[in-house]
């Protein structure tokens, strides 16, 4: 059992190994697709990176807007809370002004009915009981200042006018009770026993109570931080500018988004300063308020932009080498490819006249012979040599020969015309030609053919003159048979090419065997 699957694991092994190696051979040979494919990779790998970037980006954004929505519900709750402390504060002053129990009372007992602990927080300004004619009638600082009056702040109009409004925070006022230090009015109308209006309870809180809340939030750089009004009044705002408090962003369009939603979040430019923020905003329960906290996109994409800086920088430089280095092995691979087809080329030919050479030949001629032998085809040969070369060397000299030899290895390539068949030169002045699935017929029929062309050849030698050169041509076809072998076929041949030029030279002679030897030793 053990063995079995060790067998396996290797058989396994080599097909991996194989498979392996087919691919390289593969693009071994297409160099360019191992560019293609180096730079496919750097590519992809640059998308990934940049997919990854862009996820880092998100979860930036995301998490500031997470951060954002909890400092904003933090700020919402705190002032929901005061808001509803100093409510119930001035629902006390309302219920004492309005039972006449302020009026009988000597002022100490007066003022200690009206205003209860609460008014004397930190960022109160102050708690008054005004009257009808704006006249402050109590005040929980004791000090009333009888020329004073509040008939022209909005509150007292609104609650003057509309017995139904119930709590109201007023706009930004400056006080006229304490050197013009800037509040909001809390407020309440006071009834008379008939309804009628009998003036306003109004706690007066320390715009500072909304600047100190937003300075404990911390929103970056150049981010900020707001507390405004339903109608677009400032209120606070982080960082701090005396010009914004009271201004109104009632018409930028950051604001119309925050006036038509209870809560929510967006990227927009702001109004005030003209950076590009991410807005997140609640309305406070209970008020008029709007809080908002919102960072700036800068702010918050500055780590995350310097990461990517850095890992888009080492991607482009990774990635650029990556393809280059693809490129260089790939037109490296390429001229080695080339070299090496032309150093097979080479191998494979003669110098002087460009035909395949001897070891092409041996190779063909035994892979013609097993072919034949498979298909049962017949197999001829021919062996060709040059008559009396030695006396035109003589003659005309070597180089004339060299040309000669040229000639006629032309001579004999532009006679034998099919793609499988084979011209090479044998050796000296002696050239062999293979031709697969031909018959005795068909060979001696080429053999013939050679033989008339090279004779009607004028062949140039030395000077201006032309000689005409003659070959004789051995023939020799075989079906190979168990037993014979591819050289028993060029022995045959040469035989017949002894015979040709026993028999007087520029002739052809043929032999033929079906059964892998020659039949007919006779020159035709
Ligand atoms: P035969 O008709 O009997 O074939 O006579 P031959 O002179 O052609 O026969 P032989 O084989 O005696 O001589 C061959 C000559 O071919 C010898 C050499 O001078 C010449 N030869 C062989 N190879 C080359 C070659 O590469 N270049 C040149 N110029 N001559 C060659
Ligand atoms: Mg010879
Ligand atoms: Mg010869």
């Amino acid at each position: 059992m053990a063995h079995r699957a060790h067998w396996q694991r290797r058989r396994w092994r080599r097909n991996l190994r194989h498979g392996a190696a087919g691919v390289a051979r593969y693009v071994g040979n297409h160099p360019v697709l191992a560019g293609l494919a180096g730079t496919l990779v750097a590519v992809a790998m640059a998308g990934l990176t940049l997919l990854t970037l862009l996820n880092g980006r998100a979860d930036a954004l995301d998490h500031a807007r997470e951060t954002s929505q909890n400092l904003v519900s933090i700020i919402s709750s705190d002032l929901e809370r005061n808001v509803e402390i100093y409510a119930l504060s001035l629902q006390a002053m309302v219920d004492g002004a309005e039972h006449h129990l302020s009026a009988d009372l000597p002022p100490d007992l007066q003022r200690a009915v009206l205003f209860d602990r609460a008014t004397t927080a930190a960022y109160l300004g102050g708690a008054y009981v005004v009257g009808a004619k704006g006249e402050v009638i109590a005040s929980q600082s004791g000090e009333i200042s009888p020329t004073v009056r509040f008939t022209d702040r909005d509150y007292f109009v609104v609650h003057q006018r509309n017995p139904a409004v119930g709590l109201y925070l007023s706009h930004p006022f400056r006080s006229r009770l304490r050197d013009g230090k800037l509040s909001i009015g809390l407020t309440r109308r006071i009834n008379d026993e008939n309804g009628g209006f009998a003036g306003v309870a109004l706690l007066a809180i320390r715009i500072e109570y909304f600047q100190r809340l937003l300075d404990r939030i911390s929103v970056g750089q150049h981010g900020s931080v707001f507390i405004a009004m339903d109608d677009g009044t400032l209120i606070a705002r982080k960082p701090y500018s005396p010009r914004d408090i009271g201004a109104s962003i009632a018409g930028s369009p950051t604001f119309l988004r925050m006036a038509a939603q209870r809560d929510g979040s967006y990227v927009a430019r702001s109004a005030v300063d003209g950076v590009q923020r991410m807005f997140t905003f609640v309305h406070v329960p209970g008020t008029p308020l709007i809080a908002a906290v919102a960072p700036a996109v800068d702010d918050v994409l500055s780590p995350w932009r310097h990461r990517a800086m850095i890992v888009g920088a080492l991607t482009l430089a990774f990635g650029t080498v990556f393809v280059i280095v693809s490129w260089l092995l790939a037109f490296a691979l390429r001229d080695k490819l080339r070299a090496q087809a032309a150093l097979m080329r080479l191998a494979a030919t003669d110098p002087l006249t460009g035909l395949s050479n001897r070891r092409v030949l041996d190779n063909r001629l035994d892979e013609e012979w097993r072919r034949a032998r498979r298909t049962g085809q017949p197999l001829s040969a021919l062996f060709i040599d040059i008559d009396h070369f030695k006396r035109f060397n003589d003659t005309y000299g070597h180089a004339s020969g060299d040309d000669a030899l040229s000639a006629v290895a032309e001579c004999i390539s532009s006679t034998v015309r099919r793609a499988v068949d084979l011209v090479a030169r044998y050796g000296g002045e002696e050239f062999a030609v293979i031709l697969p699935d031909t018959s005795a017929d068909g060979a001696a029929a080429v053999a013939e053919k050679i033989r008339r062309n090279v004779q009607a050849q004028d062949i140039l030698h030395g000077g201006d003159g032309s000689v005409a050169v003659t070959v004789s041509v051995g023939c020799a076809t075989m079906v190979p048979a168990q037993g014979a072998n591819a050289l028993d076929l060029l022995a045959a041949a040469d035989r017949q090419l002894y015979l040709a030029k026993a028999a007087g030279r520029n002739r052809v002679s043929c032999g033929r065997s079906a059964v892998g030897s020659v039949a007919a030793d006779s020159p035709s």
